[in-house]
């Protein structure tokens, strides 16, 4: 199983960061020991003072697929839920200042849970207009909608098939709105699409 992460695909988000608005997909992936399986629990590692979250919408393949056309893209999935692609942001900047991969930024353990899926059809009137949130200790702090994604799904689906073959169950991490910022320990996050409660996490 395989799990893509979309880097700024949301240009306010993009903004935020100081960071050029792409004109390809931004493309990393977390291992899957990155999901949070049992318990949605974020234990915040010592080697990082600086974990932000990035609520995003994450979609679910439901059949293999290499070389997909955009035309024929929406077929390959049909379940979206929210997940929170956790960043040690500290550590990322120096990486990336290096030019380095910023994998172990972004790839560490827990740092991609991942919330209930529901069908693509009860998310929103059509894939263009899901709106969805996270909200910190029961504030909005990040608010977003499929209008503003620089690339859409099938855009994506269609990129990533070309260097990757997609197989079910992989995942699509899609990108992040504005509003990341840093979370603490016993900050409890909740994720929803549109008014659907989907994910709740808690960091210890
Ligand atoms: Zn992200």
């Amino acid at each position: 199983m395989k799990i893509f992460c979309i880097g700024r695909n949301y240009a306010e988000h993009a903004k935020e960061l100081n960071n050029p608005v792409p004109k390809q997909p931004l493309v990393f992936c977390k291992p899957p020991s990155a999901l949070m399986l049992k318990r949605q629990v974020l234990f915040h590692p010592e080697w990082t003072e600086e974990i932000h979250h990035e609520v995003e919408l994450v979609l679910k393949i439901c059949k293999n697929g290499k070389y997909i056309a955009e035309k024929f893209a929406h077929k390959y999935y049909d379940q979206i839920s929210v997940g929170i692609d956790f960043t040690a942001r500290d550590i990322q900047r120096k990486l990336k200042a290096k030019g380095h991969p910023w994998e172990i930024a972004k790839g560490f353990d827990g740092s991609g849970p991942v919330g209930r899926f529901i069908p693509l059809a009860e998310a929103g009137s059509s894939v263009d207009d899901i709106t969805f949130s996270l909200q910190k200790n029961g504030e909005v702090v990040q608010l977003g909608n499929t209008k503003d994604l620089l690339f859409t799904f099938d855009q994506l689906i269609a990129h990533l098939s070309k260097y990757f073959i997609l197989q079910q169950g992989d995942l699509i991490f899609t990108g992040t709105p504005e509003g990341v910022g840093k979370v603490e320990i016993g900050d409890v996050l909740e994720a929803y699409i549109g008014d659907q409660h989907l994910l709740k996490c808690k960091v210890l």
